[in-house]
């Protein structure tokens, strides 16, 4: 029974696996491509999203 639960139970270890990179600042960036460019006070911003945890960041060019 005890087994059981602890199969069903999600681990940690799993959760926090692919992101261990990400909190460490290690990203794993790639270029938005629905939106490429965003044309931000006449200076063009390329967006990035991380692929493990969807984080997004602009970068100016
Ligand atoms: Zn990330």
């Amino acid at each position: 029974m005890g087994d059981v639960i602890a199969f069903k139970r999600p681990k940690p270890q799993d959760k926090h696996r692919g992101n261990t990179l990400c909190k460490n600042g290690f990203h794993k960036w790639e270029v938005v491509k629905d939106k490429p460019f965003d044309v931000k006070g006449g200076k063009l911003l390329t967006q990035y999203r991380c692929s493990r945890c969807g984080a997004i960041k602009s970068e100016k060019r």
